[in-house]
């Protein structure tokens, strides 16, 4: 006789999973974009999600102008065929302008950005035109240095109507859509909508996200330096973690600490954070063991669902709400936390801060890991991206063991390796989703 096995992690596809895609469903539904707003000043507000979206004050350029160092001319001058000499009637720099009407036959010295002067409508780069030192110039020169006569330039029928000229709202009209409203504002778009003079904007209220840690047996950092780990204790490092990606999600992180595996601590932090906080992220304690509080302490205030996901790592996960709040019970082995927190929380907490794209971006590249792999569920793995200099090819291999314990895997990595659960086995050289962790602009 053997003894009757229960559902575990252990099974390749356990029965009554929860699909990852119904699990995302679910968070979303649960996850509205908070309505308070708050005006920030431009330069104050990257990393903020705007509200509304931003328009064009003006048109960009401001004013139709050079596009490079020349002399602009009115086209009509161009000659049909051979060349022509036009005089130099003056000169117009980036923020010095030209203020007369330029007449037929005349051109002006104009360097990149300058305002094109009234009359011309072309110009003519200085390399295409041959510098004529005409006799008054030449007297003027030794007279009063080189700005009493500006000489002349010959051109020839190449030049080309209408080149090296960059219109007034080419870029943006008045009234256009500089940036859509649920943008997490990058560095390039607090330059763009500085560009167009707008000083302040629209951006949701910095969401208000608390966390902890759970376990008896989990210490903290401080204690460490003193004491040193006593037998059967482990360093918390979830909270550091959660921490550290909070902090780069632009959400205003509050630490509560650890808390004990006791059912009455539970509910005490639970309560007060809930009052705190928009968004709870636990970790430990969401398993089905005896010492597993949280998702107990979850049902006693507020509405969860205990999901076992069929995802590795990191199968348990509970959500719902305690009044106002919504919260995240993660499991408790650091990479499922990680995990767990990009595949599911990253996308809730932008949801509920306001941002449209949510999803973490994902690219194909080359398996050089045959990857074991049960369907039915998802898998994500710690991999290596690196380009092929040879072939140009995106390749990924594992970090090595991936036992959902090993931070170290997680360190390593530089990519999720997201296999879905249609995916059977991974052979060398299929291809698979990766993740990237590298974000190149702030
Ligand atoms: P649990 O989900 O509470 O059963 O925890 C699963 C595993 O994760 C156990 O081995 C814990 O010791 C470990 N663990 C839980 N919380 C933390 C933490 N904050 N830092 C590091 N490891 C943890
Ligand atoms: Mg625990």
């Amino acid at each position: 006789m053997s003894i009757p096995r229960q559902p575990s992690c252990d099974d390749p596809v356990e029965p009554e999973l929860m699909p990852v895609v119904e699990a995302k469903r679910r968070m979303a539904l649960m996850m509205p974009p908070i309505d308070d707003t708050e005006v920030l000043p431009t330069v104050e507000a990257a990393g903020r999600v705007l509200a509304n979206a931003v328009t064009s004050p003006m048109n960009v350029p401001a004013a139709t102008n050079s596009a490079m160092d020349g002399y602009a001319i009115n086209s009509a001058d161009i000659p049909e065929h051979g060349e022509a000499q036009l005089n130099v009637v003056g000169e117009a720099y980036a923020g010095v302008t030209h203020g007369d009407v330029v007449p037929s036959g005349s051109a002006v010295r104009v360097f990149t950005g300058a305002v094109l002067p009234k009359g011309t409508d072309t110009v003519v780069i200085q390399e295409h035109v041959e510098v004529v030192a005409t006799n008054a110039s030449q007297a003027k020169a030794s007279e009063h240095g080189a700005h009493g006569d500006l000489g002349a330039v010959r051109i020839d029928h190449q030049v080309q109507a209408g080149r090296n000229v960059r219109h007034a709202g080419e870029d943006l009209n008045i009234g256009d859509t500089v940036l859509e409203a649920g943008r997490q504002l990058s560095a390039a778009d607090i330059g763009l909508i500085a560009s167009v003079g707008i000083v302040t904007v629209t951006v949701t209220r910095r969401l208000k996200v608390a966390f902890f840690s759970t376990g008896d047996e989990v210490q903290p950092l401080d204690k460490a330096i003193c004491e040193g780990l006593p037998q059967g204790m482990v360093y918390d490092s979830n909270r550091h973690t959660l921490r550290a990606l909070l902090n780069a999600l632009g959400v205003e992180a509050l630490d509560f600490g650890i808390v004990r595996d006791t059912f009455d601590d539970t509910i005490r932090v639970l309560k007060e954070a809930s009052e705190q906080a928009d968004v709870l992220v636990t970790s430990g304690g969401v398993s089905a063991g005896e010492a597993d509080y949280v998702t107990k302490a979850f049902h006693e205030l507020g509405d969860v669902s205990f999901w076992k996901i069929a995802m590795r790592p990191g199968r348990p996960l509970a959500s719902g709400r305690i009044g106002d709040a919504r919260f995240f019970g993660l499991p408790g082995n650091p990479v499922a936390v990680m995990v767990c927190f990009l595949a599911f929380v990253q996308p809730a907490l932008k949801l509920r801060m306001g941002m449209k794209a949510v999803e973490p971006f994902a690219v194909p590249a080359t398996s050089i890991s045959a990857i074991k792999k049960s369907p039915g569920r998802y898998e994500y793995q710690r991999g290596i991206a690196t380009l092929n200099k040879i072939t140009g090819v995106l390749e990924v291999k594992l970090t090595g063991k991936q036992g959902a314990g090993r931070l170290s895997s997680m360190s390593i990595a530089n990519c999720l390796i997201v296999m879905d659960d249609t995916v059977n086995a991974v052979n060398a050289g299929d291809t698979v989703t990766i993740w990237p962790f590298a974000g190149l602009l702030p």
